[in-house]
């Protein structure tokens, strides 16, 4: 699948199956994107252009594009695992599966909220779910 940022200077393909969508409401996340980060894995990633990666934590990194800022990606900086990519950066989402998990789901701010009823998992599930995943 492929996608771009706003500005149209990166652009990527993503391949493999993708996963349903899930969303993180990590304060990270919150920064990063503004709101939810509704991400969608794939296992590979090719990105031409000006991308921007960031180390957010000592396992993770953050890409954006270097001339409009767009977030758009957060793969582990040991270079395994999935590459997720921001649904709203896809070109078409319209077969990306809905949401199905919330991670650091009680740190949604009161502002809004998500319908449907996806798994929920608090900060410690979230991390309880991830053990391992950054060593
Ligand atoms: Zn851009
Ligand atoms: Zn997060």
């Amino acid at each position: 699948m492929t996608g771009r940022c706003l500005c149209g200077a990166t652009t990527y393909v993503a391949r493999g199956a993708p996963s349903a969508a899930h969303a993180c409401h990590c304060t990270d996340c919150q920064r990063f994107i503004g709101s939810a980060f509704i991400g969608v894995n794939f296992d590979a990633l090719e990105v031409d252009g000006p991308v921007r990666w960031f180390d957010s934590s000592d396992w993770g990194q953050r890409g954006s594009c270097g001339t409009c800022g767009s977030a758009l990606f957060w793969r582990l900086k040991s270079g395994d695992g999935p590459k997720v990519v921001s649904i709203g950066s896809l070109d078409d989402a319209s077969r990306i599966r809905p949401i199905d998990e919330h991670y650091f789901a009680d740190n949604v701010p009161p502002a809004y909220d998500f319908t449907g009823d996806a798994t929920r998992l608090s900060r410690e599930e979230t991390l309880a779910k991830f053990a391992g995943a950054s060593e």
